[in-house]
């Protein structure tokens, strides 16, 4: 029953003020489905392996020492040099790190909103009027702090936020941040920054997901408004977008299973199978996991990405800063199957060395297979390292069992074009759609079932 931070507390305070501890709050111990390990005030957010630890009974895993690695002249060149790259791009102005030092990862939000690709009201829409009530602008002058950094990370992407006065005060969060600020935010249509901030701080304290736990609500918000749950499922609630103090009571709910947090708690997949009356139309997940802060109406790229991502509507292997630029036409179907194949493998490659998402901004890929050799003694070259994210795919893949029926987003994306904005009309062409997963298909050396082939297997030694 104890939330994370009483945790770690707890833990440092019987073994070692220095101990490193990864917990579970009281949603991994309720078996919520997105409930995450929390480390510190950060989270291993998605996929609810904080549920798995629940359900083994295992609260904090917690780790000590004080022996440092032995010297190691190479290990210490490449680090300095991957150090000296993020220096670079730090002293630019107009870089995406120096944007994530200066404001948090929230400082793109407006542009996305201009472009009509900011995720609105359950993804219904693409434009969110309050957007500079949540800004990182407004983030930055009512609740910021300082900034927050994982261990040794110069970009210190992190921003420590407290709520001042009002409703929410006494609120402290190591946050939000963007894809928080969009999941509790403009997609259950809140523009209160304060009740984000204190909807994050539940999250990290129960020990919840922060994107599927906002979608779970937006969702329930969708069937709220269609009249498909009522105030008596509610517990009272009127459970309607923009309702602030609605959405945080939720939270809490779905945390505790209480009501139709209960429900909630199965994630919108499942919550939509037992609602039924159409809603599985705006559960907005891909094999049960929820969406991330992108739209795959507005980024085809996003589309090919949710949809073959082997735990459901994920952007963390995704060419999203290609099509957000324009370097890549995010309209374009043609092309993004073999982009997103590449990018999938690559990124899996640079999260095998626990490699924040972002450093591969900056940094020239060789430096990781230099890191890696470095380190381990081991000789990868920069292909054999891209291999390795290759096979960690297909053998996921494989072990899955997922194939072409489980590379579908939901209907809403295919049938209900965004309705207003500067992408109105847009949305998922089935059709292209499918082309598009055959190019992906073919790319991976995957049959038109997208089963991974024999051969495919042979080649990358899952097969022998
Ligand atoms: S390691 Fe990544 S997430 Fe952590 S502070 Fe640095 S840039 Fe941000």
């Amino acid at each position: 029953g104890m939330n994370t931070i009483q945790t770690q507390e707890t833990i440092k305070k019987d073994l070692d003020y220095k101990a490193q501890v990864a917990c579970i709050g009281p949603a991994g111990e309720n078996l919520v489905r997105f409930s995450s390990i929390i480390a510190g005030r950060r989270a291993f957010g998605r996929g609810g392996a904080g549920s798995v630890m629940g359900s083994k009974k295992l609260k904090a895993i917690a780790v000590s020492g004080g022996e440092r690695p032995p010297e190691n002249e190479k290990l210490a060149e490449a680090i300095k040099e991957a150090r000296e790259a993020l220096k670079n791009a730090l002293s630019q102005e107009w870089n995406l790190i120096t944007l994530f030092s200066k404001y948090g990862t929230n400082a793109a939000m407006p542009a996305l909103n201009e472009k009509g690709m900011l995720s609105t009201r359950n993804h219904q829409e693409g434009v969110f009027e309050g957007v500079n009530k949540i800004s990182a602008e407004y983030f930055g002058k009512h609740l910021f702090v300082k900034n927050v950094a994982c261990f040794a990370c110069p970009v210190a992407c992190g921003r420590f936020s407290v709520v001042k006065s009002g409703p929410y005060a006494g609120t402290e969060t190591e946050g939000p941040e963007y894809e928080t600020i969009y999941a509790l935010g403009s997609n259950c249509g809140v523009d209160n920054a304060e009740a984000i901030a204190r909807a994050d701080q539940l999250c990290d304290e129960y020990g919840m997901d922060t994107l599927s736990t906002g979608v779970a609500v937006s969702f329930a918000m969708e069937c709220f408004e269609r009249g498909i749950i009522s105030k008596k499922d509610t517990s009272g609630l009127e459970l309607r977008f923009g309702n602030h103090e609605a959405m945080v009571k939720l939270v809490e709910m779905i945390a505790k299973r209480e009501g139709i947090g209960d429900i909630l708690a199965e994630g919108t997949r499942r919550a939509s199978e037992k609602l039924n009356k159409g809603s599985e139309v705006f559960a907005m997940q891909v094999k049960g996991m929820e969406f991330a802060a992108w739209m795959p109406e507005a980024m085809k790229g996003i589309a090919c990405t949710f949809a073959t991502s082997n735990r459901g509507a994920c952007h963390k292997r995704a060419i999203i800063g290609d099509e957000f630029s324009g370097r890549v036409d995010p309209l374009a179907y043609e092309g993004k199957g073999k982009l997103t194949k590449e990018i999938q493998d690559k990124v899996n490659a640079i999260f095998t060395l626990v490699g924040c998402r972002f450093s591969e901004f900056t940094y020239p890929f060789e430096i990781y297979p230099k890191l890696l050799n470095a380190a381990t003694g081991m000789n990868f070259s920069e292909e054999e390292f891209v291999l390795v994210g290759e096979r960690i795919w297909n053998m996921e893949r494989v072990f899955s069992g997922f194939t072409r029926k489980d590379d579908v987003l939901p209907e809403r994306c295919y049938t209900h074009p965004i309705p207003s904005g500067p992408l109105a009309g847009t949305l998922v062409d089935r059709e292209k759609f499918e082309r598009m997963l055959d190019e992906y298909y073919e790319a991976r050396g995957w049959d038109k079932e997208g089963r991974p082939t024999e051969a495919k297997l042979r080649e990358l030694s899952i097969l022998t």
